[in-house]
């Protein structure tokens, strides 16, 4: 595995500057180009799992965190309340679930509507100590891919279940091996919500998803948020340090703290659950994480260049030129390597990490056609410019692990 401070530099996907902030990094296009893939790719498994995608603002009143209880067992982690004027204090949320929960209040619901399945790729903040920030691991603005699902107690089980197998199926698209699952819980000393039952029910319940889904898993005393417990998905850098990415949650809590109804069948109100699950966590950590595991030459999918045109010559210029209008018009991110930028051998090292290179030399632009060159070293050979762009799409779309199959 590589560091991904180290190479995020070099490969020019994100920096920071010291005059923005500690742990406050930013995105370069390259950087920019990778986070976007991922989050086109989220929403979009979501939507098909049918989330429904909301915004929500990234501060609320400070009685909103008293509300969901982060105020009183999360605040040394938050930022200091802004002061308005008046009774009237602000903060930098340090989770979305209490704004969802108002959402789902904004309106009366019907159990027709359940299990509701509300998602956000959404800002919130965590106040560290600037001694421990550093890179994307470490940050205390973080884009957190997360939603919560309103739903009856007997559809919970289904709901987490659901979740699981979806963070499964990104870890597999994006190549990530967890090295362990946890079901954490509460331990001694921790801050949390009293109401045992609830939290023996909420346990009972991911231990039933985590059996029947077949992965091996421990337990981790302490490790609990203050609402309830959760199956963490557990992921290691390149120093071996562990860290969660992937969380699914049953919370009987919060619900209660917000006083979340919705119609039975039956016309009587009932409490709904609330299922919070993030398939690949933060934003940030997750891209960390595809630094460290891919060194750079990302899946094709994910690629910030993802086809290097390369005429041999001047001459082959304007077929150079269709062939990148054309890619880019297929959604390619493609870019064009000119002869006066080097030599061919060194204009192919300069794009060793792009998974597709097409070059265009006298013979090909006569022809109508571009010699691909794989990144892994295969040379598929000459074939039609014009249907180059839309053959390389499909293997982007589909998520492919193989640059040719
Ligand atoms: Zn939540």
């Amino acid at each position: 595995m590589h560091d991904h401070r180290r190479l995020g530099r070099e490969l020019g996907l994100f920096d920071s500057d010291p005059l923005m902030g500690a742990g406050l990094p930013y995105w370069l296009p390259d950087g920019a180009a990778i986070r976007h893939a991922l989050e086109e790719y989220i929403r979009r498994e979501e939507r098909r799992a049918g989330y429904q995608h909301v915004y929500s603002p990234v501060l609320g009143k400070r009685e909103l965190y008293e509300i969901s209880g982060h105020w009183s067992h999360y605040s040394e982690d938050m930022f200091p309340p802004m002061d308005l004027g008046g009774d009237e204090q602000l903060l930098l949320r340090p989770s979305l679930c209490p704004h969802h929960a108002l959402i789902f209040r904004s309106r009366s619901r019907s159990y027709r509507e359940l299990p509701l399945r509300m998602a956000e790729l959404g800002g919130m903040f965590r106040s560290e100590r600037s001694g421990v920030l550093g890179g994307l691991t470490r940050v205390r603005s973080i884009q957190l891919n997360d939603a919560h699902i309103f739903c009856t107690l007997d559809q919970a089980a289904d709901e987490a279940a659901a979740a699981l197998a979806l963070i499964r199926r990104a870890y597999a698209a994006l190549g990530f091996e967890p090295v362990r699952f946890r079901l954490s819980l509460p331990g001694p000393g921790g801050k949390y919500v009293a109401a045992p039952q609830l939290w023996e029910r909420a346990t009972a319940l991911l231990e039933e998803v985590l059996e029947a889904s077949g992965v091996a898993w421990e337990p981790g005393p302490g490790e609990a948020a203050f609402y309830g417990p959760k199956i963490d998905v557990q992921i290691a850098d390149h120093a071996g340090r562990e860290a969660t990415l992937s969380t699914v949650q049953v919370d009987f809590h919060q619900p209660e703290q917000f006083g979340l109804e919705y119609v039975g069948p039956d016309g009587a109100r009932h409490r709904p659950v609330m299922v919070h699950r993030s398939i690949i966590g933060s934003v940030e950590r997750a891209v960390a994480q595809l630094i460290e595991v891919h060194g750079g030459a990302f899946p094709a999918w994910l690629a910030p260049v993802q086809l290097a045109v390369l005429p041999v010559a001047a001459g082959q210029l304007p077929e150079a030129e269709a062939l990148l209008a054309q890619a880019r018009a297929a959604d390619l991110r493609a870019v064009l390597l000119r002869p006066d930028e080097g030599s061919l051998g060194a204009r192919i090292r300069q794009a060793r990490l792009v998974p597709y290179q097409a070059v265009v030399g006298p013979k090909e632009a006569a022809d109508g056609l571009a010699s691909l060159r794989l990144r892994d070293g295969r040379q598929p050979g000459p074939l039609a410019a014009a249907e180059l762009p839309a053959r390389i799409s499909a293997v982007v779309a589909g998520q492919e692990a193989d640059l040719w199959p």
